[in-house]
């Protein structure tokens, strides 16, 4: 390709646009935040908001940007393994056996994937916001951006545009301007509320990076009754702590009320909260509702256009999985355009999509399925629900007691297997032989 032009330089973006540089003379990113000292623009707030890189998404990292896990540990980001990464699910700890996390802040990480997308000398950056699509017969073939500190929009034509506008992206809006069908759009209203603060770390627990706590079935999954919350050590000797909510249950600004509910969590969180100064104001995230958008259920789509990032799939994130589908997305892009399929520019990419809706699918059915046991939550079910979260809450209920079904069912949470192993007959046979036992 001549040029790629990719809208949105956030973290989907930026993956795309290191994909991309592989295959494009000349890639540009279009971006309306300044980026370029600290990630923290308007475009996504939800920055601020602690943000777990799942094993998945720490390989697909490495694989794209070779050394930049050593160089973020270098600036202060640590990297836990083994008993460092607590998973606690109605407050009993399981073991994390060879999953490998990052603890760092959102814009630490992303920061470090800026730097090394902006060193590749066919990539650059311009500050602008996308406002449409540049078409030619049935395909796009470039965009219409306003650049920054101007009003009027100018064009840029493309081989490829990507759309990394994050889940309030307005694509569907542009396609049907040019008489082309929106992708159908799956929704889930889940009402969660987030809250995150950020405390000086001392030496308070022994070698911890990562804790997690979420109620399980044993507390019926309910927030109420087991306080959800994480907390990552990041760089600079800081904790980072996010709390999580249902409905009338959100957590507020208040650091007093924030102080409170991490005493009712899992003991990291108590020891953090009785022995750490906080050092930030408690920064609060309204999470509405889940959204996928169906590309590959277009019965029309334009060639020369791809979305990736939350503009496909933007889930409830309490499972911590956008960023690793970003990483994965961005290697189905790039499985697709090593396959040749994308030659033909004329052609939609579909087998983009295809590829790309493997990853999309099973985070979407996984969280989509847990949060059904939230009683506020009122579907749509899925075929099969009641078999699906039976499933689930044994395997869930196994996985404390036994190291294998343990391993395939981190494997699935860390996306590193797809949720169909765990309906394997081996993990279904040794799951009720184990919950029989109890
Ligand atoms: C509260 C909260 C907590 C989360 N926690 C986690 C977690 O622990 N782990 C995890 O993996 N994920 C988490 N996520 C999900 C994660 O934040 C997203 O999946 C991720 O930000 C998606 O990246 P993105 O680049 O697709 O979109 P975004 O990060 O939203 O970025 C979109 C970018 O597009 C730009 N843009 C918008 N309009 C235009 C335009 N017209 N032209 C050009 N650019 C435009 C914006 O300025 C922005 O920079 C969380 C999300 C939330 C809301």
């Amino acid at each position: 390709m001549q040029r790629a032009v990719v809208l949105g330089g956030s973290f989907a973006g930026l993956m795309a646009a290191r994909v991309l540089s592989d295959f494009a003379d000349d890639v540009v990113v279009v971006e309306p935040d300044r980026l370029d000292v600290e990630p923290t623009g308007p475009g996504a707030p939800h920055r601020q908001q602690l943000h777990a890189l799942l094993a998945m998404g720490h390989l697909q990292l490495e694989r794209f940007f070779p050394g930049v896990v050593k160089e973020m540990t270098e600036g202060g980001a640590l990297v836990g393994s083994g008993s460092a990464v607590e998973f606690y699910v109605d407050g009993l700890c399981r073991p994390s056996l060879d999953v490998e996390m990052l603890g760092a802040s959102r814009p630490f990480i992303e920061s470090a994937i800026r730097r090394r997308t902006q060193g590749l000398a066919n990539v650059r950056f311009i500050a602008g916001r996308g406002q449409g699509l540049v078409m030619q017969g049935d395909r796009v073939r470039g965009v219409r951006y306003v650049p920054a500190g101007q009003e009027a929009a100018t064009t840029l034509t493309s081989d490829l545009v990507v759309d990394a506008m994050g889940r309030s992206s307005r694509l569907s809006t542009w396609l049907e301007e040019h008489g082309w069908p929106a992708p159908p759009l799956d929704r889930m209203r889940v009402d969660l509320g987030y809250a995150t603060a950020v405390f000086r770390r001392g030496e308070e627990l022994d070698g911890t990076v990562i804790a997690h706590s979420a109620p399980g079935p044993d507390s019926g999954y309910q927030p109420t009754l087991c306080e959800p919350g994480a907390l990552a050590a990041v760089e600079d000797n800081r904790w980072t702590v996010v709390l999580a909510g249902y409905a009338g249950h959100r957590p507020t600004r208040d650091p007093y009320e924030f102080l409170r509910r991490m005493r009712r969590g899992v003991d990291p969180l108590r020891k953090v909260a009785d022995s750490c100064s906080l050092l930030s104001d408690v920064d609060t995230f309204h999470f509405v509702e889940s959204r996928r958008r169906r590309f590959s259920a277009t019965s029309r789509f334009p060639g020369g256009l791809v979305a990736v990032g939350d503009s496909v799939a933007s889930v409830n994130p309490i499972y911590g999985q956008g960023l690793t589908l970003a990483t994965l997305q961005a290697s189905s892009l790039a499985s697709y355009l090593h396959s040749g399929t994308s030659a033909h520019a004329h052609v939609p990419a579909r087998d983009y999509f295809r590829r790309a809706d493997v990853f999309v699918n099973a985070a979407w059915k996984l969280s989509t399925t847990a949060d059904l046991a939230q009683p506020h939550v009122t579907g749509p079910y899925p075929r099969g629900y009641p078999l699906l979260r039976w499933a689930g809450d044994a395997i869930t209920r196994a996985s404390v007691r036994s190291p294998e079904i343990n391993a395939a069912y981190m494997d699935v949470v860390h996306m590193r297997q797809h949720p169909r192993v765990l309906t394997s007959a081996h993990i279904l046979l040794k799951t009720a032989r184990i919950n029989l036992s109890r």
